[in-house]
């Protein structure tokens, strides 16, 4: 927020813009310790993640410890999907990997789907915490580390890239209050480099779906089939789409999303989402393991 003052002789053609924040700034750089520790001492609170106490005040009520565990992926990807690839040279990266079997067998609506980390531990539990516990500051720690990953997407023409968050179903919307995807996506294009525009009305839910966890890649397909629907042509036709979501576990949502813009007329369809669900770990002890997640809804 900005104020005008006036000069106290009552000049009042010489206006200085005073910004409030970089006064609060100053202050606050004084005040920080004192305010963190008296914060400390009147409400003690605990990491919402490891349950340790907070040291610091902050809108997120994690740890330092555990923001820093929230990392991005490592290893080979397919160029694809994402998906982590195994190779038999372990620790060694293939600089230029193939697309995953997968990815070779049916190609995808859309062109790329990149992600920030994997859906486990500390970030898993940061998305809980917006979505189910409705801790939205949340929301802009996520979309910080989206926007680093959005440095990855190719260049685009003017007018640049059309952000889409995922949509929820209007009673879902309700329901919850918000859309994860929303809030995520225009916190990561606040910090995008390159124009975007974001677009939360051209692309609807219009059908309900049942909860994905538990349903095979047909099941989930059938079930997604139709789910979405593009309100206005005339806003994608011709341009660069991208999909934002807050996990991404087999991509049926992103793809079928996908193809219902592709066929309103968009140019290309890329995805990017904070987490991904990741089959394959890259440490020797984990691999083989598969996980099931369920989808996010
Ligand atoms: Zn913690
Ligand atoms: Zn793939």
């Amino acid at each position: 927020m900005r104020e005008v003052v006036f000069s106290s002789r009552g000049d009042e053609t010489r206006a200085t813009v005073v910004s409030r924040e970089s006064v609060g700034l100053t202050i606050a750089a004084y005040l920080r310790p004192l305010a963190d520790s008296a914060f400390a001492l009147l409400f003690p609170a605990d990491c919402r993640i490891c349950r340790e106490p907070l040291l610091r005040a902050s809108r997120l009520p994690v740890c330092q410890d555990c923001c820093d565990a929230v990392v991005p992926i490592e290893g080979s990807l397919c160029p694809v999907c994402g998906e982590r690839i195994l190779t038999f040279s372990r620790g060694e990266l293939d600089a230029d990997p193939e697309p995953c079997g997968q990815c070779r067998r049916a190609a995808p609506a859309y062109s790329q789907a990149i992600a920030y980390g994997a859906f486990e531990d500390a970030l898993r539990e940061t998305i809980h915490l917006l979505k189910y516990d409705r801790v939205l500051p949340a929301a802009d720690f996520l979309g910080g580390k989206l926007s680093a990953t959005l440095l990855q997407l190719p260049a685009t023409d003017s007018p640049g890239w059309l952000v889409v968050p995922v949509p929820l179903h209007a009673r879902k919307l309700r329901q919850r209050g918000f859309n994860q995807s929303e809030l995520i996506a225009r916190a990561a294009c606040k910090r995008f480099p390159m124009a975007v525009q974001l677009n939360t009305k051209c692309l609807v839910r219009q059908r309900e779906t049942i909860p994905q966890a538990g349903l095979t890649r047909h099941q989930r397909r059938e079930n997604i089939r139709g789910a979405f629907a593009v309100r206005d042509a005339t806003t994608v036709r011709g341009r660069d789409v991208l999909l934002v979501d807050d996990v991404f576990t087999t991509g049926t949502t992103i793809s079928e999303c996908a193809r219902v813009l592709l066929r309103a007329g968009a140019a290309r369809v890329y995805a990017a989402t904070v987490a991904r669900v990741l089959k394959a770990a890259p440490k020797a002890d984990r691999i083989g393991t598969e996980k099931q997640v369920g989808e996010a809804a």
